[in-house]
């Protein structure tokens, strides 16, 4: 009986297109490209979605997990709330804009999408043990759906991590190891460690699953538009690490399209990194088809990959899209989350703050049109970058609990 991964009939190279069959494999044997997902979709429609949980199973007619997936133990992430942001758009001067609040998923960021795809991916192939290379929050998420899945797991990171997100990793159970070293040391130490008997019978969701994993973040791009009534936005921002999620999400809003689930209609994506990690950002600006690796120094942590996979792709989405790749300073990050939470109640993590920072800075520029339809997604919870904007945090005056006090403080 051959696995069930639903739609999916095969993996397909990214770059010559050549055919192999589902399983834990990620490059191209001809040309190192990397392998996607390739489909076979039967009828989906509106209908038969709105019928469905109120996660990312709703789309799983859309995925590669089997048909009974809602009923497997996983987190059910997704179906996040997409928040109309009228006083940011006020204060920007944009008419109509919306954030995809994904710090609503169960570890609080947008990475539990794909490791449930990931999670399932493990499951098919007999994988016990489940494993990444993390710039934070795939630790977390990693660590908490195999919990609950019932697997082990072991999970790397750069020792140097925000503290709460080392908690959050760490509280699941599992094995969380601290490299020192940067995302991109890490990462190649995993690649290391599957060609090892220690790692090769280990499902790393964002290496030998990262077929699987990355089509997560296509859910992104469903939710979007069914929470608009079915229609496409004009303009989405997008934050870039290693640039899967804005590659899936193109490819998300694309499947709509050809299945019929939308109207067609020009969609411009943009990009967003900070500037202390800005690779792809730097080859857009230069007119680069490739990406110069950086060695990452800023406080969005979670999007600090130096030498981002997908970023040659992001470039060519956004050129083709009449979109743009663009950057911020860490002091534009905090004002970015302090903007959000200040105008839309909406605390974000460093990801969220390099998004409007982003937004903010390409409506100033006249990039983006202010008369068109606006997504931003916010990926994170700013509960697991405290520290960006702990410093200025303070009780406004602390007083003995009497009215006089209270006077006496704030008297005029
Ligand atoms: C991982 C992550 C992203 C996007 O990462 P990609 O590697 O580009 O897919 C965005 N925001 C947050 C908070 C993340 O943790
Ligand atoms: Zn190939």
């Amino acid at each position: 009986m051959p696995n069930d991964f639903g739609p999916a009939v095969a993996l397909s190279c990214r770059e010559c297109g050549a055919r192999y069959d589902l399983g834990p494999s990620f490059a191209c044997l001809d040309c190192f490209g990397p392998l996607e997902v390739a489909y076979d979709f039967g009828t989906v429609t509106r209908e038969q979605i709105a019928a469905g949980p109120t996660s990312i199973w709703r789309y799983k007619d859309l995925l590669p997990v089997p048909a009974g997936v809602a009923g497997h133990p996983n987190l059910q992430p997704g179906w996040t709330k997409l928040v109309k942001a009228d006083n940011l758009a006020a204060e920007l001067g944009l008419r109509s804009l919306y954030v995809k609040d994904d710090s609503g998923n169960p570890t609080h960021s947008f990475k539990d999408r794909v490791v449930a795809i990931a999670l399932e991916a493990a499951r098919a192939f007999g994988f016990h043990t489940l494993s990444c290379s993390s710039t934070g929050n795939l630790a977390g998420a990693v660590t908490a759906a195999a919990a609950r899945a019932g697997l082990d797991a072991c999970v790397f990171i750069p020792a140097d991590l925000e503290q709460p997100k080392i908690v959050m990793a760490s509280v699941y159970g599992g094995r969380l190891v601290g490299i020192d070293g940067t995302y991109d040391e890490v990462n190649r130490f995993c690649s290391e460690l599957i060609g090892d008997p220690l790692g090769e019978k280990w499902g790393f969701v964002n290496v030998n699953l990262r077929p699987y994993y990355a089509e997560g973040s296509k859910t992104l791009a469903y939710e979007i538009a069914e929470q608009l009534g079915w229609r496409l936005p004009d303009q989405i921002v997008i934050p870039v690490a290693s640039g899967s999620q804005l590659t899936k999400v193109d490819k998300g809003f694309r499947e709509l399209i050809k299945l019929g689930l939308v109207e067609d209609k020009p969609i411009r994506i943009f990009g967003a990194q900070a500037a202390g990690c800005s690779p792809v950002s730097t080859a857009f600006k230069a007119g680069h088809d490739v990406v110069q690796p950086v060695k990452p120094d800023t406080i969005a942590k979670s999007l600090a990959i130096g030498n981002p996979a997908d970023g040659p792709y992001v470039l060519d989405i956004a050129r083709r899209t009449g979109g743009a790749v663009e950057d911020v300073t860490d002091e534009q990050v905090v004002e970015g989350i302090r903007l959000l939470a200040r105008t839309e109640g909406i605390f974000a993590e460093t990801a969220g703050g390099v998004v409007v920072g982003v937004l903010r800075k390409l409506v100033e520029q006249g990039v983006l049109d202010p008369g068109a339809e606006t997504v931003v997604l916010n990926t994170g919870d700013g509960l697991k970058t405290l520290d960006a904007v702990a410093g200025s945090a303070r009780p406004a005056a602390v007083i003995r609990p009497s009215l006089d006090a209270f006077r006496t403080a704030f008297a005029n």
